[in-house]
């Protein structure tokens, strides 16, 4: 095997592995090098496809609890969850993914070296943990990720307080949880352990439940997971834990400054995710960084020349950089197209979709209310509740609503948030409304199909215009 390649990615996550496969489409010889023992990175292994896995289970055991509801006779006794059976599925399905991966490195003639990435300078790459060698490369695109961090006074120990990379794998179900954060990883969780029998709290230092949503959706999480027993302490701030012999005890500041205690059997720490780049040597070769992400343009080029980056690790100096795999993988399309002398534009981060899996889902795309009240446009609203539709009854999930967030001048389609049943599959089809600067009108006049969840995105179309069928 020669160590000579057109383009050498560093990890094999969802931005990196993609990227492989389209430069190997275009023509490149291509290595990836992954230190982990299977492909995927954080996506597969530890994050989305695990959590979603979960997700599903909770979501059976609910259906078997309404099982009077739907007319099925079960045995006497209360139905639980056998998490040894949820892990096998769960662990099964993920081996199943990153053996997929494996398959299409081998269909592309990728080689996936194994061990740990070193940027030497002058396109070489040295494995410095692994299968000692050094690549050369024309091309080098990193793609080496994010890991979970914490905040001041929570230290983290992998026992009692927790990162999401244990609490996928729980073998019990924890009797009491409180989760650190309300992100999409936050109340995914929360959706998962209440289900499953645990008391959960969730503590939010911002006002509201998933702040980066519109307002409206935050109200109706909040309300849904109200009636479901998940308690949310929105406005404070965890000041310090210290994990005990049977448990967690956590100090945080309420809203009005007060210091409240708090204890469970385990804290869930959901604060977000920091860039990977200890040791790869990016500082040492020159590459500029900023707070430990790589710095690119919106080309994907580093500061140091045909050194590119992508996905998690990066920062692009304006705005938050979304931390989503399907952000990561078009970045790494964009930036293999880019390497082998196609034509392409930069991405629109304001159409990335926003997808969270907590119960009941959430969906969204461009800007809320509020942003686009910032912006100045004249703002109209629609809104439709999945609980008027024939499709969401017979489903037995009628909670929440689509809203759409339109432009009165020009009837323009700005964003559209949406909470309840199927909202991140029904999202798909505002994002592609975004993208081709649909007006409402056009919405309108496209035929939904009947009976479909897809109905209320119609039927909040019309609402923008007053003029809703069924409401
Ligand atoms: C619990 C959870 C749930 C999530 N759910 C979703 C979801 O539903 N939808 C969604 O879009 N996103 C979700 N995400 C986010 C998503 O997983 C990430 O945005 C995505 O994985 C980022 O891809 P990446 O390729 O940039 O990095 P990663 O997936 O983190 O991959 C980086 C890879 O690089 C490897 N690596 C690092 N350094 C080196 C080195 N020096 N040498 C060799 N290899 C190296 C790592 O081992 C890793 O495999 C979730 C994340 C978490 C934690």
């Amino acid at each position: 095997m020669s160590n000579a390649y057109d383009v050498v990615v560093i990890g094999a996550g969802t931005g990196g592995y993609v990227a492989a496969i389209r430069a190997a489409q275009l023509g490149s010889t291509v290595a990836v090098v992954e230190k982990q023992k299977a492909l995927g990175g954080t996506c597969l292994i530890w994050g989305c496809i695990p959590t979603k896995a979960l997700l599903e289970h909770a979501h059976a055991l609910k259906v078997v609890l309404d099982a009077k509801d739907w007319g099925v006779i079960l045995p006497a006794g209360v139905p639980s969850i056998d998490m040894g059976q949820v892990h096998a599925r769960k662990d099964k399905i993920v081996t199943g993914l990153t053996r997929g991966i494996e398959f299409l490195f081998k269909k592309n003639k990728i080689d996936w070296i194994k061990g740990t990435a070193r940027l030497q300078g002058q396109g070489k790459v040295e494995i410095v943990d692994g299968e000692t060698q050094t690549l050369e490369a024309k091309e080098i695109i990193v793609a080496t990720g994010s890991a979970p961090r914490s905040v001041p006074g929570v230290t983290i120990d992998r026992k009692r307080i927790v990162t999401s990379d244990e609490a996928i794998h729980l073998n019990e179900v924890p009797t009491s949880l409180v989760i650190l954060g309300s992100g999409a990883v936050g109340v995914e969780f929360a959706s998962i352990y209440r289900r499953f029998g645990s008391e959960v709290t969730i503590v939010e230092l911002l006002p509201r439940l998933v702040p980066v949503e519109d307002e409206a959706i935050s109200a109706e999480l909040e309300k849904s997971f109200e009636k479901q027993g998940i308690k949310a302490l929105t406005g404070t701030r965890v000041t310090g834990a210290t994990a005990t012999a049977n448990g967690v005890e956590l100090e945080a500041q309420t809203p009005d400054g007060r210091t409240q205690t708090l204890s469970a059997e385990m804290l869930l720490v959901a604060t977000g995710r920091g860039p990977v780049t200890t040791g790869l040597g990016a500082e040492e070769r020159g590459i500029a960084m900023d707070r430990g992400y790589i710095k690119v343009d919106e080309m994907y080029r580093t500061s140091v020349p045909h050194v590119s980056a992508i996905g998690d690790v990066i920062t692009m100096g304006k705005g938050v950089h979304p931390q989503l795999a399907h952000v990561s993988s078009m970045e790494g399309i964009i930036v293999a197209e880019r390497l082998a002398g196609t034509d392409v534009q930069p991405l629109n981060y304001e159409h990335v979709p926003g997808c969270t899996y907590c119960d009941p889902e959430i969906g969204s795309v461009g800007l809320t209310e509020a942003q686009a009240k910032e912006r100045g446009y004249d703002v109209r609203i629609g809104t439709f509740p999945f609980g008027v539709l024939g499709r969401a009854r017979m489903a037995g999930e009628t909670e929440g609503f689509v809203k759409i967030v339109a432009d009165r001048k020009y009837d323009e389609v700005l964003g559209v948030h949406m909470i309840g049943p199927r909202s991140t599959e029904l999202v798909a089809e505002a994002v592609l409304a975004l993208r081709l600067e649909c007006t409402v009108e056009e919405l309108v006049k496209t035929i939904h199909a009947h009976p479909t969840f897809s109905e209320a995105v119609a039927e909040a179309a019309h609402a923008v215009h007053g003029a809703a069928i069924h409401a």
